[in-house]
């Protein structure tokens, strides 16, 4: 296959670039604005909201296969190409269940993967009115809640957008309040240790492969470092990779899945989310293993059978550059800083518009020991750099 069109123009679409043209592939994207960065890379562009299914049948007019680095997608719109023979990888089943935050609990409860419990509350956004009791189904039990509890919008989050720490039942009617009483997914807080995450692919003839275990940091609910690999006990690691196993397997995906999870004090293992593209936790692999994410992908989608997931180096630190001001800037100056510090990358995404929390690039440190104190460290050097006044 030569052709692959990709949903969504982002970062995470930039990133095959390197790949694409070493695979001898082309890249057709559809994406809403000219400035979103793969459109510099793309062969050609059909400029289009991620949900426009009628742009999806023109983007598959001009590609063998069609992939996504967005799930934002409308799918019921989209079934009708698949009658028409449009080939999308991961297919459109695949993705049913992965789109809301509560059908997504809901399935991976189904297939016996551990979950934080959680339920939905559904509210009669005509007459604004919340009728807790009435709204809960599952085995969180609303009369009895053990604040803090989680609240997610089931569609459309990301970045922490959308996702709420709720302290007591006067913030759980006020958050839903202003969601309009939209359905929501609601969970208990899981007071976790570390965040885990892992990619994982699956080719078309069904082999998998997983990447090693990382640990992620949030700040604000936003990924700001990736330490590879997680320091973590060889029975948590086979726990995590099995839930890759198992989750691929089950959803006979093809194609790239970022899985995160949180591991609690007593090592217990949960799941939080499950992305099914290629993942931010899995950036550093464009340069600390054999294989990208991004290959990863082209590779399952095209056809091709994967490459290694092995990292190159004892471990990898990569730091998010998320934006702290709003502004046009492309802070050229730090970029070059950065960039010599040793053994590391700048990625930087050709954005022309920064604002608080936006991610603007990433700095992967390819590391000569597994050491997380010293990935930690080299983490505060970049942001310190990053986040510096001048
Ligand atoms: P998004 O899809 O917007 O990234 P997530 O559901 O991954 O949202 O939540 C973002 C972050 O919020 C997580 O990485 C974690 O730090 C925190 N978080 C989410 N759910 C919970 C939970 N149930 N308990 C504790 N922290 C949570």
């Amino acid at each position: 296959m030569k052709r692959v069109g990709v949903i969504g123009g982002g970062q995470l679409a930039w990133m095959m670039a390197g790949t694409a043209e070493a695979l001898g592939i082309e890249l057709v994207v559809q994406t809403p604005n000219p400035s979103d960065p793969a459109v510099a890379i793309a062969s050609s562009t059909i400029f289009a909201p991620i949900d426009d299914a009628a742009a999806t049948a023109e983007l598959a007019s001009r590609c063998d296969v069609i992939t996504f680095e967005n799930e934002f997608i409308n799918l019921n719109a989209l079934d009708s190409l698949v009658q028409k023979g449009v080939c999308f990888r991961p297919k459109l089943e695949v993705l049913a269940p992965l789109l809301d935050k509560y059908d997504q609990r809901c399935y991976l409860e189904d297939i016996g993967l551990p979950t934080p419990s959680f339920t939905t509350l559904e509210g009669d956004a005509e007459n604004q009115e919340v009728n807790l009791s009435k709204s809960f189904t599952h085995p969180l039990n609303l009369q009895d809640l053990d604040f803090p509890v989680v609240l997610k919008a089931r569609r459309g989050g990301y970045d922490g957008q959308g996702t709420f720490i709720i302290k007591d039942s006067h913030a759980l009617e006020s958050t839903w309040q202003r969601l309009k009483y939209a359905p929501v997914l609601l969970e208990e807080f899981v007071p976790f240790e570390r965040e885990l995450a892992i990619i994982a692919a699956r080719s078309a003839a069904g082999e998998v492969v997983t990447y090693p275990v990382v640990e992620t940091q949030q700040v604000d609910q936003v990924c700001r470092r990736v330490l590879v690999p997680a320091a973590i006990t060889p029975t948590v690691e086979q726990e995590v990779k099995a839930i890759a196993h198992t989750l691929l397997d089950s959803l006979q995906a093809v194609g790239v899945f970022g899985i995160e999870l949180f591991l609690t004090a007593s090592g217990k293992v949960l799941v939080n989310e499950i992305a099914p593209r290629t993942h931010n936790s899995g950036h550093f692999t464009l340069d600390a293993c054999e294989t990208s994410q991004f290959e990863q992908q082209l590779r399952a989608v095209s056809g091709l059978p994967l490459g290694s997931p092995a990292l190159k180096s004892a471990g990898a630190v990569m730091v998010n550059l998320l934006g702290y001001e709003h502004s046009q800037s492309n802070y050229l100056a730090k970029r070059q800083q950065l960039a010599e510090l040793s053994h590391t990358h700048v990625h930087w995404y050709g954005k022309t518009e920064s604002r608080p929390g936006r991610k603007l690039g990433h700095v992967t440190v390819l590391l000569e020991t597994a050491d997380r104190s010293e990935a930690e460290a080299i983490a505060q050097i970049i942001e310190s750099i990053w986040y510096s006044e001048e």
